[in-house]
This record gives C-alpha cells, sequence and structure tokens, in this order.
C-alpha cells in the first residue's frame, strides 16, 4: 500500500520560549549552538528551533528555550516514530528483572510513557499489578487493552499507590523536569522505588543531542535532581541501552518531593569543572552527528555496488534516526525501499522521507533481490546472525551504523 503524499502540507510552528536551568533555577546561559530543522510528520510538519545551552552555574546541558506542550503533543502525536520501548525483544528482560527485584510480589508497577503497552503487559503476566500511561498513545484503543489509563489519572493511578514507577527514555523529552518528577513521586508509596533510564550525555553526547531531547543528563546532574526532590539513589543499575544510564531511587522524604531542596554544596562545587566537560562533550556531539552522515552516505553508496541496477528490494531494519538518514539516499538509487521493524507500535505507520509505512518481517519474503541496511546500533550483530539463519538471500548484508559491509554475494 502506497500513500502518497499531498503536494502542499501544513506547518506547525511553537512558541519556543526560555527556560531556566532544572537543576538549580539559573538562569544564564553559555550558548552551545543552534539546532533549526523541519521534521516530516504523518500529516504535518513542524518546525524545531533549538538553542542548546550550558547553565553557566552549574553546567547542565539543555534547551534554552523551550516549545509549548500543545505542540510537542501534537509533534509526538504526528510525527514521533518512538524509541521507546521499542526494542523489548531484545533488552526487556534486564528491565523485568530489575523491576522485580524492587518490587513486593504482586506489588503495583506504573509505567510513564508506556508506549504501546508491551512493558506492562510482560509485568502482568509476571504477577504484578501493572499500568501504563502515556498521553501519546492514551487514545489508541488497543493500548487501552493493554491497562493504559490515559493523561487524565483515573482511580487506578490514585496518588500514592505505586510500590515501583518506572519511566525509560522519557524525562530527556519533558518541557519542565521538575513538575514531571514531582508527578511521578505523587504516584508512589513512601519507601517506594522509581526507576529512570535516560541517555547519557556524559559518555554519549551525540545520542544525547538526538533530535527531539530538550534536557541532557550526565550521571552527576541525574543523581542531583532525585535528591533534590527526597529520593535515595542506588548506585550501580545498568542501562539496558548502549548510550544510556539508569537509576533506582527510593522515596524517603515526601517533603522535599513537593518542595524541592536547593542543589547541594557539593553539585556546584564541581560546576566549573562540569560546564568545561558539557562545552567539550558538545563538540564531540557536533563531530559524531557529521560522521554519522558521512556513514549513511557510505552505507548508501555500498548498496548500490551491490546492485547497480536499483532493482533490488532494499531493506532498512530499524526504525530510527539511522534509517532515517540512509533511507532517503536510498530511494535515489532503488526503486523499492522498506523501512523494517519489530516494534508492533511502529509497524504501520509512516516513516520520515518515504511514501511507505514501516514494515512487518513479513515482506522481506516477498522479494527475489534483497539488500539489507541494518541500522540498530544495540543490535546489528544480532539481527544480521537472524537474516543469516532465516534462508533469506542477499545481494548484500550491510552495517548501516558502521559503514561496513557484513556479508555480500
Ligand atoms: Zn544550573
Amino acid at each position: 500500500m502506497t500513500e502518497k503524499t499531498p503536494a502542499t502540507r501544513p506547518l506547525e510552528t511553537a512558541d519556543w520560549t526560555p527556560a531556566p536551568c532544572d537543576l538549580c533555577g539559573g538562569q544564564v546561559t553559555i550558548r552551545l549552538g543552534e539546532r533549526a530543522y523541519t521534521v516530516r510528520g504523518r500529516t504535518r510538519d513542524f518546525e524545531m528551533n533549538f538553542e542548546d545551552a550550558a547553565c553557566a552555574a552549574c553546567g547542565f546541558v539543555f534547551a534554552a528555550r523551550r516549545p509549548d506542550s500543545g505542540f510537542l503533543m501534537a509533534y509526538y502525536r504526528d510525527a514521533h516514530i518512538g524509541h521507546r520501548g521499542g526494542e523489548l525483544h531484545f533488552d526487556g528482560e534486564k528491565r523485568l528483572a530489575a523491576v522485580a527485584e524492587r518490587t513486593p510480589k504482586g506489588g503495583r508497577v506504573i509505567e510513564i510513557g508506556a508506549n504501546d503497552g508491551a512493558f506492562c503487559a510482560k509485568l502482568t503476566e509476571m504477577g504484578f499489578d501493572a499500568f501504563g500511561l502515556d498521553p501519546v498513545e492514551a487514545d489508541e484503543a488497543e493500548s487501552v487493552g493493554k491497562g493504559f489509563i490515559g493523561e487524565g489519572r483515573s482511580g487506578i493511578a490514585e496518588p500514592r499507590s505505586a510500590d515501583t514507577v518506572v519511566a525509560y527514555y522519557v524525562l530527556e523529552h519533558v518541557i519542565d523536569a521538575n513538575a514531571w518528577l514531582a508527578e511521578l513521586i505523587d504516584l508512589l508509596k513512601d519507601g517506594g522505588t522509581l526507576i529512570l533510564e535516560v541517555p547519557n550525555y556524559e559518555t554519549h553526547p551525540g545520542d544525547s543531542l538526538n533530535p527531539e531531547h530538550l534536557l541532557h543528563f550526565t550521571p552527576r546532574s541525574l543523581r542531583e535532581l532525585l535528591v533534590r526532590h527526597g529520593l535515595e539513589p542506588e548506585d550501580g543499575l545498568e542501562a539496558t541501552v548502549r548510550y544510556g544510564q539508569a537509576i533506582a531511587a527510593k522515596l524517603v522524604d515526601r517533603a522535599k518531593a513537593a518542595r524541592p531542596a536547593e542543589p547541594s554544596d557539593v553539585y556546584f562545587d564541581d560546576a566549573a569543572a562540569a560546564l568545561e566537560r558539557a562545552q567539550a562533550a558538545y563538540k564531540v556531539a557536533k563531530a559524531e552527528r557529521t560522521r554519522r552522515t558521512l556513514v549513511a552516505h557510505a552505507a548508501a553508496e555500498l548498496a548500490a555496488e551491490a546492485d547497480p541496477s536499483g532493482k533490488a528490494s532494499v531493506f532498512a531494519w530499524g526504525a530510527n534516526e539511522y534509517a532515517e538518514r540512509v533511507a532517503p539516499l536510498l530511494t535515489e538509487r532503488f526503486e523499492t525501499v522498506r523501512v523494517i521493524d519489530r516494534s508492533a507500535s511502529k509497524i504501520g505507520t509512516p516513516f520520515p522521507g518515504l511514501d511507505t509505512s514501516i514494515a512487518g518481517t513479513d515482506v522481506i519474503a516477498e522479494a527475489d533481490r534483497r539488500i539489507f541496511l541494518l541500522c540498530s546500533p544495540n543490535w546489528n550483530r544480532q539481527i544480521a546472525d537472524e537474516i543469516a539463519a532465516s534462508g533469506w538471500e542477499a545481494l548484500a548484508v550491510i552495517d548501516a551504523v558502521t559503514g561496513e559491509i557484513l556479508s555480500a554475494q
């Protein structure tokens, strides 16, 4: 099925208003750079206008201008292809274990940013009383069936009812970190556990500076934010994705959750060095994003060499930003380009720059000449093994993250 793009598309714009530092309230920022671009959504285009800045007082990196929430909701509903929960089939076990270890048997777990509810469904199978909240997906009947309760909480998500609240890769997207965290804490019982994962700006600044992200946490700033809100972080919870950081923390002081404390002296003591690290990391991120664009061009070139006729069906596997870079380059050279993904919440949704929707692996068998471009930094090896084991013959299997040929005929 082909969905043709209309000749003219509406353009959504936002009021981008200045925001203070989420960590210390500082108003003075040091400009790191700007990212202005237009995102192609399903029915409309969205004008993005980021100014990346570091707080002069504490070194936290954030979007110095924030869009209004109406614009963001419209954007996520129309343009977001989702990376939250999208790789549950690979990394879900580690997340489930982390929740199970910290939650009483049969306890209530609430997931914020629950996408299509796959993670909650697993927790329910394990005997937990699990529910998901997702403002973006709340109106989808299928999601509701898996335990969604929508933006306005129903009785299920009553205050102080959850043993554990989890949010994977949500906090970096929110307009107001303090207000968001206060709402999550409100759901927790005293002594309940909050588990968060966000990108790690210190180790993977290029991933943290993904389009869409407004907040860029280091382990230092993430910990400080939680402590200010009356949470006591544990040490050593491992992230489940390559570029991320995870933290689990117990609610020990509800009064602080209502009135967050000032950042600690220890936090400010390290501010000058943190600011220097933030600026250095921003340069690394810019170089990394340039490198990724060059790799996408190299990968598209390898595909063209594998079939100069342009007749092969090309499958970009992994509906993410790597596929977004390489897919438009492939459509210039090949008649049939499909973006493949395993996530039920992505399949069937349009993909930026393509006139076909994201497909599941079932379409692969229909092709007779195939080229694969693997777009998942975490799982390309596993996907390559799966292709080798499947019996799908391929002219070439190309790693679109590294720009290398993995196998060729
Ligand atoms: Zn600050």
